[in-house]
């Protein structure tokens, strides 16, 4: 990585090493750029907690989609990983949680049956344990390359979550830039509690399908963070350095009444 790095919010040059040590937000405007998902583990939860679980599940080509595997070939490369999901048991605070952290620079952190499954497991895991989920989200939605299978993921990841609130284990989503369409619409937005990084793009449709559809009248803030906390959506924006100890807070006073 090079000295120096452009902020994508408001394009002030700043130092790699600082913008690092400040956990990637911009000192200047604040903006939260996305977090390698296994750098998110490494800040999040307890020192050497996190025990990798599933990391060996891996897709295959189920309708024979054009450049699919060379495009899954790249990103596994990219980020050491099979698939768009990182999941395991870690701890919080001392807390034992199972956790799964998406990852944008897999095919932009898309759910395809692999990371349906994963996550699926992920929750399985917290109502036969009663442990407490943290689930971190960044997304496009369904993955276009596995088609229905995709969206098969979101009936199947839903139904997960009604099996830890019938085993009373509380379920926890951190919703961070961006978490859009197919998994906003199915197990991101039907957590017990949800947070928020501040300035994430939240929303069913993006700005440009929305354009397309004749949607021409839309606030400014419309899909962020800061627009769906306003409209009731999630339970409370937390900027990244306030992370750790809101999640140990609230594994505590929740993880206890499992
Ligand atoms: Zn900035």
């Amino acid at each position: 990585m090079s000295a120096f790095l452009q902020c994508a919010g408001c394009k002030k040059i700043l130092f790699a090493a600082e913008f690092e040590q400040n956990l990637r937000v911009c000192q200047y405007c604040g903006h939260h750029h996305r977090l390698p998902a296994r750098d998110r583990i490494l800040l999040t939860f307890d020192p050497d907690s996190f025990v990798e679980m599933d990391a060996e599940l891996r897709s295959g080509n189920p309708l024979q989609f054009p450049d699919y595997q060379e495009k899954r070939e790249a990103a596994e490369a990219k980020t050491g990983s099979f698939d768009s999901i990182v999941s395991g048991y870690a701890a919080l605070g001392g807390v034992r949680v199972v956790t799964a952290v998406s990852d944008f620079a897999f095919m932009g952190g898309s759910m395809g049956s692999v990371a349906g499954e994963k996550i699926t497991r992920t929750l399985e895991r917290a109502a036969e344990e009663r442990i407490p989920a943290v689930i971190f989200t960044t997304s496009g939605g369904a993955r276009m390359q596995e088609g229905l299978l995709s969206l098969m993921q979101m009936a199947k990841t839903t139904a997960a979550v009604q099996r830890c609130n019938e085993a009373g284990a509380p379920y926890i989503c951190v919703f961070t830039d961006p978490t859009m369409a197919g998994v906003l619409a199915s197990y991101a937005s039907v957590a017990d509690v949800i947070l928020a990084e501040p300035k994430a793009l939240i929303g069913l449709a993006g700005a440009r399908v929305s354009k397309q559809a004749g949607v021409s009248k839309i606030p400014d803030d419309f899909q962020t963070t800061e627009f769906v906390f306003n409209h009731g959506l999630i339970d409370r924006i937390v900027p990244r350095k306030e992370l750790r100890n809101t999640l140990v807070s609230l594994v505590r006073m929740l993880g206890n009444a499992a």
